[in-house]
């Protein structure tokens, strides 16, 4: 990272970032050409170890890419607060972000998306939600094994914030 001073290494900030942000950016290559999709997801944080859950539909074209080839890179960021100034290059936007690189791997066991499912929805809503193999017959589930990732916040300027004292 460039700005190594912006850089998140604290493991309860990177999970406010997960739990904040609701929606990725999955980035795809199709042949060569890129694609990315937006996404909800949720989160599994195991001894430092990063899955995403991500749902679909049962077709669509990211999942022929993906079948083709399941590496991906992904981004998502919260606490966006856009800031003016005097000047135009003092104006900026705070954000707190999380991106990296995985593999997608299609989840097929019933019991498996059910546990999938129910991470999601928490991630989403932090309300505990019942699946049964009903509910997700008709959803494709996948697991982004990340293998690696970095976190960055840009604060807003230290004029700006609330407890700024001169
Ligand atoms: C905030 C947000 C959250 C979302 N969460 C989910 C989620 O959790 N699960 C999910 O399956 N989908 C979600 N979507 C919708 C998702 O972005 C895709 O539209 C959808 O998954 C279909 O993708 P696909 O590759 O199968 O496209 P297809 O339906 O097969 O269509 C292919 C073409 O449609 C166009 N297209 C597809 N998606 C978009 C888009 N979002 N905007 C503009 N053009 C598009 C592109 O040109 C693409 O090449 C979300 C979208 C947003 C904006």
């Amino acid at each position: 990272m460039t700005k190594r001073e912006l850089e998140v290494t604290d493991p309860a900030k990177i999970l406010e970032i997960l739990d904040k942000s609701k929606v990725t950016h999955i980035g795809l290559v199709d042949d060569g050409m890129p694609y990315i999709v937006p996404m909800n997801y949720g989160y599994i944080m195991e001894d430092g170890r990063l899955t995403l859950i991500l749902h679909c539909a049962v077709k669509g074209y990211k999942l022929e890419v993906i079948a083709k080839n399941p590496v991906c890179c992904f981004e998502m960021e919260c606490d966006v607060v856009p800031f003016e100034g005097r000047v135009p290059c003092q104006y900026g936007t705070a954000y707190s972000s999380l991106m990296g690189r995985g593999t997608i791997e299609i989840v097929e066991d019933v019991q498996e998306k059910i546990r999938l499912m129910t991470i999601f929805m928490k991630t989403q809503c932090g309300k505990d939600f019942e699946f049964n193999e009903k509910l997700v017959s008709i959803v494709t589930m996948m697991k982004v094994n990340v293998d690696e990732y970095t976190a960055k916040e840009r604060p807003l300027p230290a004029v700006l914030r609330a407890d700024y004292k001169e």
